[in-house]
C-alpha cells in the first residue's frame, strides 16, 4: 500500500483531537476539521465501527484527504451497555458533560438505589477508521475495562473521564495525567491496531 503523507483527523471534539494528534507519526502532515470549517455528519450507524466509517468517509469526501475518524463511548454493564454509541448525545445539544454524568448517576440509581456501594463495571470503547473517499482502508476497535466512580473526580480529561476508574488503578481518567491516559486508554488500544496503515 502506498504510504500517505497527509491525514485529516475527522473529529470536532477537542479532547479526541488532542489525544489522536499525540499518537500520529510526526512525519505526517495533519489537518483537522477546523481547517475546513466542517460540520459533523449524522451518526446513524448502530455500532462504534459503522459510525467511525460514516465520519471518516464524510470528512474524506468533503476534503479529498485520507481521513482518520473515531467513534467512541462509555458502556456501563448495569445499564445494558448504555450510553454506548449515544455517549455524546447524553450531554444534550451543547455536549454538557456535567449533564451527561448526572444522567449516568440518575440511571444507575433507577436500577439500584444502593449503586454507590457497588462495583459498577464499565468499558470505554473506541473504533478508529481510515477512509479515502468511499473506500475503507482500515477499521479497528479498542477497549479498556474499569469501574464507575460514585463522584466525579479530576479536571484533566474530557467527557466521562471524571467518573471512569481504569481497572487496577485508584484514580479516575480525570485525575491522571493526559500523558499516562494516552498510553493506556481505549483510543491507544485501537491505535496500536491501526498504526501500520499510517
Ligand atoms: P462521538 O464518538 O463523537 O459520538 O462521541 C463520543 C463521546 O464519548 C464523547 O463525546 C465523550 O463524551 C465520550 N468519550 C469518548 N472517549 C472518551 C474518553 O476518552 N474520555 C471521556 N469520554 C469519552
Amino acid at each position: 500500500m502506498k504510504k500517505i503523507n497527509q491525514l485529516l483527523i475527522g473529529t470536532n471534539n477537542k479532547g479526541k483531537l488532542r489525544e489522536i494528534r499525540a499518537l500520529i507519526p510526526k512525519n505526517l502532515k495533519i489537518f483537522s476539521t477546523s481547517n475546513f470549517n466542517l460540520k459533523s455528519p449524522k451518526e446513524n450507524g448502530n455500532n462504534f465501527k459503522s459510525n467511525s466509517i460514516i465520519k471518516a468517509k464524510y470528512y474524506s469526501k468533503k476534503t479529498k484527504l485520507v481521513c482518520l475518524a473515531d467513534d467512541s463511548g462509555l458502556e456501563i454493564d448495569m445499564l445494558n451497555k448504555a450510553p454506548g454509541i449515544f455517549s455524546a448525545r447524553w450531554g444534550g445539544k451543547k455536549s454538557d458533560f456535567n449533564l451527561a454524568i448526572k444522567k449516568v448517576f440518575r440511571e444507575l440509581k433507577k436500577k439500584d438505589v444502593n449503586w454507590e456501594n457497588k462495583k459498577i463495571k464499565a468499558n470505554f470503547v473506541c473504533a478508529l477508521s481510515i477512509c479515502y473517499l468511499d473506500k475503507v482502508i482500515a477499521c479497528v476497535e479498542g477497549k479498556i475495562k474499569g469501574i464507575i466512580s460514585s463522584k466525579p473526580k479530576g479536571k484533566k480529561g474530557f467527557g466521562y473521564d471524571p467518573i471512569f476508574i481504569p481497572s487496577g488503578r485508584k484514580l479516575t481518567f480525570g485525575q491522571i495525567s493526559p500523558k499516562l491516559k494516552n498510553k493506556i486508554d481505549h483510543r491507544f488500544e485501537a491505535f496500536k491496531k491501526i498504526k501500520k496503515f499510517l
